[in-house]
């Protein structure tokens, strides 16, 4: 049945946005995991409210899912609605205000930043995800944690409304943010930025970022990057390393041998479980011998059943 929302007067055909039963291993760097029960890659923001509007209409929870690079989707797949950022991606530059939606991958933000002579990310450069992901999860690296550039944030509530988030100082710490723990999703982000003509320089400064990423072999093996977050004043990659559990594996899932805080799909037969319980084992085996409480930084989306 074609359900078509007035939106802006446009009519949007929500049958042509919402495809049932869609593999999400393809959408995550790690390459695991089930199928969405509904999945929507809106293209602008009449897009994005009309299948908010729609999932609520039917009781549906939704999820978002950017560039799956923080996340274990279980094998068991995700319920309801899983919204795709990637197709959110307009960005303009305003003065010093770089504004990009949530979707625009990071790395791209960099770049058209830098051909603005406006500079301050670079310290990301080779950060895979996009722009909202590594505000929703307040991503850091190179000394920067990004939260420190944003001057607003637009995001859509639960009824769908647009709504200004400013005043970075409440809410943003330690891979954390305000937007955690909330059905909000995010839209557009607006940077402030500092204006700089020395484009090759810092074009290279992000470059070095990103090579040194390659060079330490982060990008060997599909993986999400860090899995737990460190401890206060520890680093929890130390911790399970001191605990022996470099080369550690669950089925095709290993404790990284170049940062024992990465867990890698070392084979394609890996499922998300192997990763999770491969997890589960490292937390314990620290809290056993160093009485630390290790937290999960990567992000479980779907139906486990923890
Ligand atoms: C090799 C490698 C290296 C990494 N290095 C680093 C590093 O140095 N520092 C660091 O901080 N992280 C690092 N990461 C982790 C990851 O890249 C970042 O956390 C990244 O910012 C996640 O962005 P994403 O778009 O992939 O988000 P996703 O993984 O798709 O989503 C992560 C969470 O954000 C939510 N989310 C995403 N977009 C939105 C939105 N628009 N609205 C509401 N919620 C949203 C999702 O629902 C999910 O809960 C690394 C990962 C890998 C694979």
């Amino acid at each position: 049945m074609v359900t078509t929302i007035r939106n802006a007067d446009e009519k949007i055909n929500i049958d042509r946005l919402v495809t049932r039963d869609v593999p999400l291993a393809p959408l995550s760097t790690y390459g695991t995991g089930g199928s969405a029960d509904f999945l929507a890659s809106p293209r602008d923001l009449a897009q994005l409210r009309a299948v908010i509007r729609w999932a609520a209409g039917k009781q549906l929870p939704v999820t978002v899912l950017a560039g799956g690079s923080n996340v274990l989707i279980s094998d068991d797949g995700v319920e309801g609605l899983v919204i795709s950022t990637g197709n959110l991606n307009a960005h303009h530059v305003r003065g010093c205000i770089f504004c990009a939606q949530s979707g625009l991958m990071l790395d791209t933000a960099i770049n058209v930043a830098i051909e603005h002579s406006l500079s301050g990310l670079e310290p990301l450069g080779g950060l895979p995800g996009s722009v909202g992901g590594a505000v929703w999860g307040n991503a850091g690296s190179g000394g920067l944690w990004i939260s420190e550039l944003i001057e607003w944030v637009d995001y859509l509530d639960e009824e769908g409304e647009l709504v200004r988030f400013q005043g970075m100082d409440n809410g943003f710490s330690y891979k954390r943010s305000p937007f955690m723990g909330k059905n909000w999703i995010l839209f557009e982000i607006a940077f402030r930025l500092t204006p700089n003509k020395n484009t090759s320089d810092a074009r290279l400064r992000k470059e070095q970022s990103r090579s040194s990423r390659l060079e330490s072999g982060q990008f060997d093996y599909p993986s999400a990057g860090c899995v737990f977050k460190n401890p206060r004043g520890i680093s929890a990659g130390k911790l399970i390393d001191d605990a022996g559990l470099k080369g550690f594996s669950v089925g095709g899932a290993a404790v990284s041998e170049h940062h024992a805080n990465f867990i890698v799909r070392t084979s394609g037969e890996a499922t998300s479980s192997d990763i999770y319980e491969l997890s589960t084992i490292i937390a314990h085996e620290v809290k056993r011998k160093y009485q630390t409480d290790l937290e999960r930084e990567i992000i479980l989306i779907g139906r486990w059943n923890r």
